[in-house]
């Protein structure tokens, strides 16, 4: 279907054009000169001491469970309120992922239920950065620090958000943000993994890079696969995340239109912001009774809206851990009533009202 708004769409143009040029003519398209660049770039933003690149997220949460020793017979707890790809790459290293509910008013993991969740077997917290907000990062350095358990945070949403002034993805031993079209700056497909820790880091690098320190190199001292990028896809990074404060601007702008024009609707409700960081949306996530006749209200007026994630203890590929529905009571309701609005670049304050209108009408 062609619909007339997308529920995203990335916000990239002559700046890329320019650096894609640049990776053309010098004819070095693997990584690179702009991977350099592009991970300087990254590191100064988030005040990481180490990053590294992967090709997705996915991956990039893949091996960073790697590198801290997360395999076989360990157990790492996740929020039961993400994208599929914080369990798989657990699962994929040999663990277990354990789920936790999360908080009804804006879906971050509920950090009070954490201690039921802990048995010999945990060696892992997973907390992911969800819809443009950050977990509480002190509670749960505690929470890990108490039961000796390494953090890996998945800020995949998270570019640009801080954490009582720390970028999320650096407060843990590892982190990872995604690249991906609809995160907030991309590069298409790609990562990076953040750390301040230098074993870990190396770890990383021989991992992502076929067990070996440097390309060209044929001697391969461990084990490693194939995890980078190119110079073509750090290009269009590294010009991105110049425009990142514009981006930032422009969704905040679309955020608080949408806030001003729903706002007074009493059906409606917003996910609660919270006061220890700042907020880069990521949609602009509402909660509602009906919220899938509303997304059919929209899809008939070619408006693309998205719901909100399916339960992870719900997932046909989950059912062998046998999870009790009745433990994540949050996570069911926010999938029942949660509905993602676009809040992307390519809006102007017409297509806002348009749909705003279109909202308000469905709501009488
Ligand atoms: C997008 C996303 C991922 C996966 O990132 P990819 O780059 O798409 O592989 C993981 N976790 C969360 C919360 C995400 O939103």
């Amino acid at each position: 279907m062609a619909y007339k708004i997308f529920q995203m769409e990335p916000f990239v143009g002559e700046e890329e054009l320019v650096y894609l040029e640049e990776v053309i003519k010098n004819k070095w398209v693997t990584e690179g000169p702009f991977s350099e660049r592009f991970l300087e770039r990254v590191k100064s933003f988030t005040g990481a001491k180490y990053a590294t690149l992967a090709n997705n997220g996915t991956l990039a949460l893949f091996i960073s469970l790697l590198a801290l020793g997360i395999g076989e017979g360990d157990e790492v707890i996740i929020p039961n309120f993400s994208f599929i790809a914080s369990a798989t790459s657990v699962v994929f290293t040999g663990a277990k992922p354990v789920f936790v509910d999360v908080k009804g008013t804006n879906g971050l993991i509920n950090t009070d239920l954490l201690e039921k969740y802990v048995t010999p077997k945990t060696k892992a917290i997973m907390p992911v950065h969800i819809y443009g907000q950050g977990a509480d990062m002190e509670k749960i350095c505690d929470f890990a620090y108490k039961h000796g358990l390494k953090i890996i945070e998945d800020a995949a949403q998270g570019y640009g958000v801080f954490y009582k002034g720390n970028h999320v993805g650096t407060i843990g031993d590892v982190g990872i943000i995604s690249f991906f079209a609809d995160k907030t700056i991309t590069t298409g497909e790609g990562a990076v993994i953040l750390t301040n820790d230098v074993e870990i880091y190396d770890k990383l690098r021989y991992l992502r890079n076929q067990g070996r320190m440097n390309s060209g190199s044929f001697t391969h001292p461990f084990l490693g696969m194939n995890f980078r990028m190119t110079d073509l896809q750090c290009a269009i990074g590294l010009a991105q995340t110049e425009k990142f404060k514009k981006i930032e601007g422009i969704k905040l702008k679309n955020y608080n239109q949408y806030r001003k024009l729903l706002g007074e609707l009493p059906t409606i409700s917003f996910l609660e912001e919270e006061k220890y960081g700042n907020i880069v949306p990521f949609r602009v996530n509402i909660l509602i009774d009906k919220a899938l006749d509303l997304i059919n209200h929209l899809e008939s007026f070619s408006i693309q809206t998205r719901g909100f994630f399916y339960p992870l203890h719900k997932q046909p590929c989950f059912k062998y851990l046998n999870c009790n529905d009745s433990d994540y009571y949050n996570s069911n309701s926010l999938n029942e009533k949660g509905i993602c609005l676009p809040v992307h670049c390519g809006l102007n304050e017409e297509d806002i009202t348009f749909i705003c209108n279109k909202i308000a009408a469905f709501m009488k």
